[in-house]
């Protein structure tokens, strides 16, 4: 036996082996580092990565997803000789680090933090970025992705903090920083006030308690205002009942104050206009512990849609209430600390929580006897979106930014971006149009330490470098190890006004301004002198050897021509990104983005530990395979969720074994045949049939198309044509072309081996390792890996080659169809088919072939009954009463047919989409149409037929044997056929044994047998 020039392919690919032995091959060949070599001095593509925050300890299937488009586009780019930077990111301090390390710990509160040590929870807090980070980079590794790994950035590293300091003095010298005192959002675990954008997403269905409360008007005995409200914590910080001064109030008999409207069954004693209640003094629920003035206020706001059109207001427990505060003069009542828990002042509240409290406050107003209802009332509630807590309304001093100049320069800056899919540029938009200012400060450890140094005379100092702090302190430098709490608390500043010292706020700051600054900390911008490794400061020394460029390098990358992440990034990374960069330079940070939706479970779920449909991508890398994932990923369109799961990787698994099968079928040919291809000649020449040429055709088109794809960041489009082709490639041109690889036809091999190279090149950024290893078998001198061999450069295809085998490609189809509904076997040869609607030029042949038919004719097809039903829908609310009569006419066939689908019906003319029409064979006949194109398949059957379809069985049986046996493609036989087939083999000896590559046919005994000559 000949020497095999192709290593032999198994039947099926072993996907997880086969990756972990390309990644063991890239290592020693040093794919990745050859590749960046042969694009250094290329155009440049600038990619930056959104960090992932470094808190757990594997890579999820979330993050897989992401991080396979950030590498798909990357390698796509790569290929076509872009020069890149590879930069991976963490994010590596905040609140979500916290958490996790309080969990460690068995920490439950701020508290208990500060028992801890602040120092030492720091430390803790970095480990877990030291752990998970490493777990994410293996993971990420094992997917595939190709990064800098070793040379990232983490947001904790004292460059990237001295980075926001300076964004943040900026932002104070242009008079937009304050510190803001009003009702936030707050959450009682973490003891920190929650930003506007940290809210997203964060509201879930709850129950809370739903109370009726009687509060009697001081002025008018034996009456009272009814308020509602699903808080009952913040009834003690009662000051006023708002009404709407244009809506009309009722007193009831019972002397209940409530709006009319709300109940329009109850007669009232007496009705008034809101307005003429404004001012009515009562007394508060809780007078016994707060001691102040109630009084009813007018609200233009208060719905008449819920309670009883009688708005409790707590100006110390909701942003609304504050604001009416404001207009009205009212006193503010804050009756809860940090932690969420009642004042010392709040007498026999003292110490309770908000949930506690309320249960307390129930009882004590049935006492009273002012509890007209107490029920529960489903409602969306916001939560804590890192520890889950319910939020709480207090009054905090926070810092915020304003965003009353910049909201128009980021609206303008956004409108130079190109988002795919578009509609989350609009959601952009909307956000930046709708936004308040930023609040930046949270009540935290460890986080980027904000800072401002306010100063008793007035002034506030805000230090903008580690150089200026340096220069500034009083203090404390000598212990300062990174820039972080507890070590920079210790530095007091000399106050830049009067010169005494200042200590700095307590607060961190937001995470979204450490990730934000990234396009500007990693690229080294106003940075006078490169810095080999000299990102790697504060926390992140020893973890990263990241250079600090220089600005010349931040004038060559900034801004990034592409970044991706989910939609909910539009709000918190996309946003601080722009935010800080409309600041800093007045222009968009990107160029284009892509964003993509959320991912669930197969069935539709939301995936949640707790519900064990996770699924961790070790998991999945050791179950279906990166590839398989990547092929999922990509194949989704962003703008809609994907639905991951083992379930649907065997169908991509199915898919990509018949991709598989077309290298192998290839292989095997080629091997016996003793093909030898040149990667110099790639492209086949000479003597190609007409089959040959359209392959050549079809791949470039493929080439072209899929270029498109990648071109529009839509992996999905690149996935769409891969499939269309490889239909093409394995439906059509092996299939067709089976006979001429068994003849060593060398035109037909070198044109698959073309096809097949060209089709492993497009698909690597998608598929890395499966194409690179397929790459290792079929191209033997030509660049050493896939991913080193560029993009394929081909000819504009001709498509009207194309359309051509398109059309008799749709006829075939419709000859199938019509084949598997008349229920005669695809083995049966038939008659004739007669096709009507399609041209077929010069391939009636191979029509009649594919269908097994023994002649194809083009010309009208009679033997069709056409079938029209009314499409209900559209016509019942057209025709109204006369639909009746109309389908009657349709069921007895009085019709006449328009052109463009119309139909003329009892006096109507039905549009096309007005109508379901089906059109079915007569007696004997198989109809099928589509696209304009009907064929009619003859179903009449003779002996002749019949005897033939014999042999068709019997030449299927012996090659499904030879297959059973092992047998070669290439090994010859002798076929004993049983007496039983003795007329077949006179009629069709000599087909079958060229079919079955027989040197011998026997005619003997009751069984097939066959055996190697
Ligand atoms: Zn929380
Ligand atoms: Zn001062």
């Amino acid at each position: 036996m000949r020497e095999q020039i192709f290593q032999p392919l198994p039947d099926k690919p072993d996907h997880p082996g086969l990756e972990r032995e390309m990644l063991a091959r890239w290592d020693a060949e040093g794919t990745f580092a050859k590749l960046r070599e042969q694009n250094r001095g290329g155009p440049k593509f600038s990619f930056v990565d959104g960090p992932v925050t470094a808190n757990r300890f594997s890579l999820g299937v979330h993050t897989a997803w992401g991080r396979t488009l950030k590498d798909v586009f990357q390698r796509y780019k790569a290929l076509r000789g872009f020069d890149q930077r590879y930069q991976n990111g963490f994010d590596s301090q905040g609140l979500w680090i916290e958490v996790g390390v309080e969990r460690e710990l068995g920490l439950n509160s701020k508290r208990e933090i500060e028992e801890f040590g602040l120092e030492e929870f720091a430390r803790r807090c970095r480990d877990v970025v030291v752990r998970s980070s490493e777990a994410l980079t293996r993971g990420s590794i094992r997917l595939g992705q190709w990064m800098d790994w070793g040379r990232d950035y983490f947001t904790f590293s004292d460059t990237n903090i001295e980075y926001v300091w300076r964004m943040l003095k900026v932002v104070h010298e242009r008079d937009w920083l304050y510190l803001g005192h009003r009702a936030t959002e707050w959450c009682p675990r973490c003891g920190t006030s929650i930003s506007q954008h940290e809210l997203i997403g964060s509201y879930v269905d709850r129950a809370d308690p739903s109370l009726f409360v009687r509060l009697p008007l001081l002025e008018r005995p034996g009456e009272f205002l009814v308020v509602w409200t699903t808080t009952p914590w913040t009834l003690p910080a009662n000051v006023a009942a708002a009404v709407n001064p244009e809506a009309e109030y009722g007193r009831r008999a019972n002397g209940e104050w409530v709006a009319a409207g709300r109940y329009p069954d109850e007669r009232f004693e007496e009705k008034r206009p809101g307005a003429e209640l404004v001012g009515w003094a009562y007394r508060g629920p809780f007078d016994d512990i707060t001691q102040v003035e109630h009084r009813v206020i007018p609200w233009d706001e208060v719905s008449l849609d819920e309670g009883t059109g009688i708005v409790h207001i707590a100006p110390g427990c909701g942003t609304e209430d504050f604001e009416l505060a404001q207009v009205h003069g009212l006193e503010i009542v804050q009756p809860v600390d940090e932690s969420g828990r009642f004042y010392d002042s709040f007498g026999w509240l003292h110490g309770l929580s908000t949930t506690e409290a309320a249960e307390q406050i129930i009882g004590n107003l049935e006492e009273k006897g002012v509890l007209v209802e107490a029920g529960l009332h489903e409602h969306r509630y916001p939560e804590c979106w890192r520890c889950h807590t319910p939020l709480i309304f207090r009054i905090a001093d926070d810092w915020f930014i304003s965003v009353r100049v910049l909201r128009q320069q980021m609206l303008d800056a956004n409108a130079t971006v190109e988002w795919t899919p578009e509609y989350m540029g609009k959601r952009m938009d909307d956000w930046l149009r709708n936004m308040g200012d930023w609040n930046i400060s949270r009540r935290r450890y460890y986080g980027l330490p904000l800072p401002f140094y306010p100063c008793a005379c007035g002034h506030l100092t805000v230090i903008g470098s580690r150089a200026e702090l340096e220069e500034r302190a009083v203090a404390g430098l000598d212990q300062l190890e990174e820039l972080r709490r507890p070590w920079i608390d210790r530095i007091p500043v000399r106050c830049a006004e009067c010169g005494e010292p200042v200590e700095r706020i307590k607060e961190v700051g937001d995470v979204w301004l450490d990730a934000g600054i990234v396009p500007f900390s990693t690229l080294g911008w106003q940075n006078d002198e490169w810095v080999p490794e000299g990102y790697g400061t504060g926390a992140a020394k020893g973890l990263t050897t990241a250079d600090l460029p220089d600005h010349a390098y931040w004038e060559t990358w900034f801004p990034a021509d592409w970044v991706s992440e989910m939609r909910e990034q539009i709000r918190l990374w996309f946003y601080s990104q722009l935010f800080m960069s409309v600041v800093l330079t007045e222009d968009a940070p990107f160029r284009r983005v892509l964003g993509y939706e959320k991912m669930l479970d197969e069935t539709g779920r939301e995936m949640h530990a707790s519900w064990g449909n996770t699924i961790p991508a070790e998991d999945a890398f050791e179950r279906m395979g990166a590839d398989v994932m990547r092929w999922q990923f990509a194949a989704q369109p962003p703008d809609r969720n994907l639905l991951f799961g083992f379930g649907p990787a065997d169908e991509v698994k199915r898919r990509l074994l018949t991709f598989w099968n077309s290298v192998k079928f290839f292989v095997d040919y080629a091997n016996a045949a003793g093909f030898e291809p040149s990667w110099e000649r790639l492209q086949p020449e000479g003597e190609l049939t007409t089959l040959d040429r359209w392959l050549v055709e079809r791949t470039h088109a493929f080439v072209a198309d899929a270029t498109r794809g990648y071109e529009r960041w839509l992996s999905p489009e690149v996935m769409r044509e891969f499939e269309a082709y490889l239909d093409d490639l394995s439906n059509w041109y092996i299939r067709r072309s089976r006979r001429r690889f068994w003849g060593d036809d060398e035109a037909a091999l070198r044109t698959l081996w073309y096809a097949l190279v060209q089709m492993l090149r497009v698909l690597a950024p998608i598929l890395p390792f499966v194409t690179d290893h397929l790459w290792r078998v079929l191209v033997l001198d030509g660049p050493e890996s896939v991913h080193l061999a560029g993009w394929p450069e081909v000819a504009e295809p001709d498509r009207s080659v194309l359309d051509e085998i398109a059309a008799v490609r749709r006829v075939v189809e419709l000859g199938r169809q019509a084949r598997s509904t008349s229920g005669i076997k695809l083995r049966q040869p038939l008659r004739r088919l007669v096709v009507e609607g399609a041209g077929l030029d010069g391939h009636l042949e191979e029509v009649a072939d594919e269908l097994r038919v023994k002649a194809v004719e083009l010309g009208p097809v009679e033997a069709v009954e056409l079938r029209v039903k009314p499409n209900l829908p559209k016509l019942g609310p057209k025709l109204g009463k006369e639909l009746g009569a109309v389908r009657e006419a349709l069921t007895a066939g009085e019709f006449e047919e328009l052109p463009d689908g119309r139909f003329r019906v009892a006096g109507h003319e039905l549009e096309a989409d007005e109508v379901l029409v089906e059109r079915g064979g007569r007696e004997g006949w198989a109809v099928a149409s589509g696209d304009g194109v009907t064929v009619a398949l003859d179903l009449g059957l003779d002996d002749e037929l019949v005897l033939e379809g014999e042999a068709y069985e019997l030449i299927h049986r012996v090659n499904s044997l030879r297959k059973e046996r092992g047998f070669e493609l290439t090994d010859r036989i002798v076929l004993t056929v049983p007496e039983a087939d003795r007329e077949l083999t006179g009629r069709h000896g000599d087909w079958i044994k060229r079919e079955v590559l027989a040197t011998e046919l026997e005619i003997a005994g009751e069984e097939l047998k066959l055996e190697k000559s």
